[in-house]
């Protein structure tokens, strides 16, 4: 019989490649929806009439826990989260519900329903925020300097927790930065791929902002933050083939996943508009409004443990990836 897997944020980046992935493997998959005014869902318009497609809201126990006593998945992968670092300075009560309560829910509903099911949580880089290191491994402790970093820390806690006190097979995949062309147009990478594609096509009618505002002026320039940060920054697709391997090892645990490199916001745009035969510098503006109130510390993943155990590793390189990137918005924007 397939396995079924229950997949909370479907929509996402992270959970329409992984669907894909489980389609691939035979499994029957369940995602998640939000209840909205507005259905239009990009990343999965390929998998309707292919998954099953229910509500739940990771604020409602109940619309979790139903889905968990219907279907008796035998994975479950949290995805869901409030995800954007940068909007969680104004909205930390609602940052700390959705993405620090709400893996809580998911718990207790596994817990009291369906305590024999596989569960991963989407745990992020953001949790080591302020330290000072070259790299990070599970073993580093925990530093979150926002508050998106801190509800995900909590989360974290918890899954480690109802592991140990309940013996749930309950992991937590620590993945640093990765990108595709199904990211956020909210998300650094997107914002700089997304506004080549528009200024090399002449878009007259460029994509919003998260501010509401066109992403590139009417003289072609786009405003991003501090050009200095840096991030370890990998393949969307590779990093969900990591979250099933994890489900997959005999032991639940807790793995980095990164490609142990970082590279700043201007190496990226720097690759991104030479692929599109364009020069940053006559576009790129950092502009203090998109400044973060508070930098997380450059920071690499070190995946060994992930490689030893799961045998997985990042196979795409920056490079490569950015400049896929490009190629998939120079066909969206036109
Ligand atoms: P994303 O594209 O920003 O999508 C977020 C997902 O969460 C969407 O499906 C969204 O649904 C859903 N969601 C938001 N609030 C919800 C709620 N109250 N109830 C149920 N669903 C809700 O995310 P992503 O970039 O693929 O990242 C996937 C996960 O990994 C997130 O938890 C993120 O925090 C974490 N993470 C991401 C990265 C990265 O670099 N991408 C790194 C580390 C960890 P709607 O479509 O309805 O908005």
């Amino acid at each position: 019989m397939a396995k079924k897997a229950l997949i909370i944020g479907i929509t996402s980046q992270d959970g329409s490649y992984l669907a894909d992935l489980l389609l691939e493997k035979g499994y029957e998959v369940i995602g998640t929806l939000r209840r909205s005014t507005n259905y239009v869902h990009e990343n999965i318009k390929h998998l309707y009439g292919k998954v099953n497609l229910e509500f739940a809201d990771l604020l409602d126990f109940e619309s979790i826990a139903r889905l968990i006593r219907i279907y008796k998945p035998d994975e479950i992968y949290n995805i869901a989260s409030q995800s954007v670092p940068a909007d969680s300075w104004n909205l930390p009560y609602y940052t700390a519900e959705i993405t620090g309560i709400g893996p809580l829910r998911v718990l207790e509903a596994v817990r009291q329903f369906h305590p024999e099911a596989k569960l991963y949580q989407a745990t992020t880089r953001e949790i080591f925020g302020n330290i000072t290191a070259d790299s990070a491994n599970e073993d580093t402790l925990f530093d979150a300097n926002n508050p998106y970093g801190i509800a995900k820390t909590y989360a974290h806690l918890m899954v480690k927790c109802y592991r140990e006190s309940y013996g749930m097979f309950a992991t937590g995949g620590i993945l640093f930065n990765h990108e595709s062309p199904r990211r956020g147009l909210w998300f650094v990478t997107r914002k700089v791929t997304a506004a080549v594609a528009c200024i090399k096509n002449g878009v007259k009618n460029p994509p919003m902002n998260e501010m509401g505002e066109p992403l590139i002026t009417p003289d072609f320039k786009l405003h991003l933050g501090d050009l200095t940060s840096q991030r370890d920054w990998g393949y969307a697709k590779e990093y969900v083939e990591a979250m099933w391997l994890i489900l997959q090892h005999d032991k639940p645990m807790d793995y980095i996943i990164g490609t142990n490199t970082t590279h700043n916001v201007e190496e990226l745009c720097k690759v991104a508009f030479a692929h599109a035969g364009l020069n940053y510098k006559d576009h790129v503006v950092s502009n203090k409004k998109f400044f973060r109130p508070t930098e997380i510390k450059p920071l690499k993943g070190d995946y060994s443990r992930a490689k030893k155990e799961l045998g997985w590793e990042p196979k795409t390189s920056f490079e490569d990836l950015i400049k896929l990137m490009v190629d998939s918005d120079l066909q969206t924007f036109k």
